[in-house]
């Protein structure tokens, strides 16, 4: 409670003013600025110049009474709620009634007027004063503390949660800048020492060149931690919420310290719902593309079956019937038909059961060390005896492929589909090259056909399931053979990029990390 207090004495007796002002003065426990006035006039000019915090009023005044003088005090100065102890003669406890009425806080009788009596009247309409000012400013406070978590609460984008935070309480405390500092959950900062992957969201002033680190190190900064309730307590706090004022030095208050942890508390809640509303969003969208594969999956089984199995069928019952009539070269070729339609029936099989395992993020990825060049002269070799003489194969390797760790198994469906690929959209034949070029951290890895290429219309989809081009004409296949690709080639860390110009052929290119760490394991 602040120590000197703004006094005004309106009575027209000099010598009550002089007698109230030492006594006043003699207060021990307060200090008064004492303002004096001889008529109501005066008095009021005073009160609207130089507002005061408590008034002595004298009853009789000659150019009018008490009671008038409060009605023109609230006309004046709007209302404003200034207390007033009234000063009333021996026996005028009507006048004085009437005056607290009017809202004055006390009154005391003239005659016999002591020094602690009128000190203690002062000290408590003081006290009572101060006591309802606060209580207004914690009031309004709440309110404004209440109407700001309603406003982060509304969203349940999480961005958008963190910005209007620190938005809200900027403009509540009114500092300088106030962020939310949120931890990298990869980063152990205890364990690197490094605070350089703190991703920050702030409002308030451009002027403050803050670097994350000196944001967590700043003694002068307001800081409370935000932590989830799902979040074990040993464990580093999802992020700081920070209230920072450098244009001039700022002691902070407890009250604002508490709004800090107040909005940090409700920040937690908001943050868990919108990462619960995202997780749930993504798991709904992972449902919903496996549901479009699965009928994908009945659409093209019933479709791609049909016609093998038909084939299967005639040529199994016509071994059946005419066997013994057939010489064994028609036999040969019934049974060649045979083997070759359900070989592709089994093929389609796999491809569906290798994309579902990557469709349901189970698929097993174990890297172990590999020598590439070894590892292609098996495959190419293997590839090779499924081509035509129409094909010329040409393999070159370059550059340093040591150090490279693979999933063998994942590798060979890589290659083995894109080299297929090549053989099978060149019917004509020409050159398959491929190349193999071994760099410091990575390898690449293209392979050309002069095949009958890819409209650009269709290039963008043809990494996705069931996808082909419209110039396959009758060359058979799925439409899973790239987007299984595609899956093993991101599993490893790489990318993989096609260049294609129809009748000229196509050029797909593959680049591998030498070492990829997987972060979420299946
Ligand atoms: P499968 O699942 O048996 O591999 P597919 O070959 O049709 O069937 P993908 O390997 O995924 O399926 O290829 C998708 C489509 O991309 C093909 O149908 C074809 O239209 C086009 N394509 C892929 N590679 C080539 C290429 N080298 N030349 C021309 N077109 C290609
Ligand atoms: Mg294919």
């Amino acid at each position: 409670m602040p120590n000197a207090w703004k006094l005004l004495i309106i009575d027209d007796c000099a010598t009550d003013r002089k007698i109230y002002r030492r006594f006043l003065l003699k207060d021990p426990h307060h200090y008064y600025q004492i303002l004096e006035a001889d008529s109501a006039e005066v008095g009021l000019g005073l009160c609207q110049n130089m507002p005061c915090d408590l008034i002595l009023l004298d009853f009789c005044l000659p150019d009018m009474s008490g009671i008038e003088f409060l009605d023109q005090l609230r006309q004046k100065t709007f209302g404003s709620s200034v207390p007033v102890i009234m000063l009333t003669g021996h026996g005028d406890e009507e006048v004085a009634v009437q005056a607290m009425k009017k809202g004055v806080q006390d009154y005391l009788v003239k005659q016999h007027l002591k020094p602690d009596v009128l000190q203690l009247a002062v000290r408590n309409v003081i006290k009572q004063l101060y006591l309802q000012t606060q209580l207004q400013k914690t009031q309004e406070r709440q309110r404004l503390i209440a109407t700001m978590l309603l406003r982060i609460r509304q969203s349940l984008d999480l961005e958008e949660i963190l910005y209007t935070a620190v938005r809200e309480v900027q403009q509540l405390l009114k500092c300088d800048r106030v962020i939310v500092c949120q931890s990298s959950p990869e980063t152990d900062s205890e364990q690197t020492g490094q605070n350089n992957s703190l991703l920050c969201y702030w409002a308030g002033s451009d002027d403050c060149n803050l670097k994350p680190l000196e944001l967590l190190d700043n003694k002068a900064n307001l800081m409370v931690p935000i932590t989830l309730s799902d979040q074990q307590p040993v464990s580093k706090p999802w992020g700081f919420l920070i209230a920072h004022h450098c244009t001039k030095k700022r002691e902070w208050q407890s009250d604002e310290l508490e709004i800090l942890c107040e909005v940090s508390v409700q920040l937690a809640i908001a943050i868990q719902q919108a990462e619960l509303l995202t997780k749930t969003q993504a798991a709904l969208e992972k449902e919903k593309q496996l549901n479009a594969f699965k009928s994908q999956i009945i659409t093209t089984v019933s479709h791609e079956y049909r016609t093998p199995l038909a084939s299967i069928l005639a040529a199994a019952s016509t071994l059946k019937q005419y066997g013994d009539h057939l010489d064994e070269l028609k036999k040969q070729k019934f049974l060649h038909i045979i083997e070759q339609k359900a070989r592709h029936m089994s093929k389609l099989i796999d491809d569906m059961l290798v994309m579902n395992q990557f469709e349901l993020n189970k698929t097993k990825f174990k890297t172990i060390p590999l020598d590439l060049e070894q590892f292609f002269s098996i495959l190419i070799s293997e590839q090779q005896q499924l081509v035509s003489d129409r094909h010329d194969f040409i393999f070159q390797s370059t550059g340093n492929h040591k150090g490279f760790w693979g999933d063998q198994g994942l590798l060979r469906l890589i290659f083995s589909n894109l080299m297929s690929n090549a053989i099978k959209y060149s019917p004509k034949g020409g050159n398959i090259e491929f190349h193999l070029i071994g760099k410091e951290s990575e390898v690449i890895f293209f392979i050309q056909d002069q095949g009958i290429g890819i409209p650009i219309e269709d290039q963008i989809n043809l990494f996705q399931p069931f996808s082909r081009a419209s110039n396959v004409d009758t060359l058979p296949g799925t439409g899973l053979g790239l987007a299984i690709t595609k899956a093993c080639v991101e599993l490893h860390g790489g990318n993989i990029s096609l260049d294609s110009q129809p009748d000229q052929g196509t050029k797909v290119t593959v680049c591998l990390p030498k070492q990829h760490i997987q972060k979420s394991s299946h």
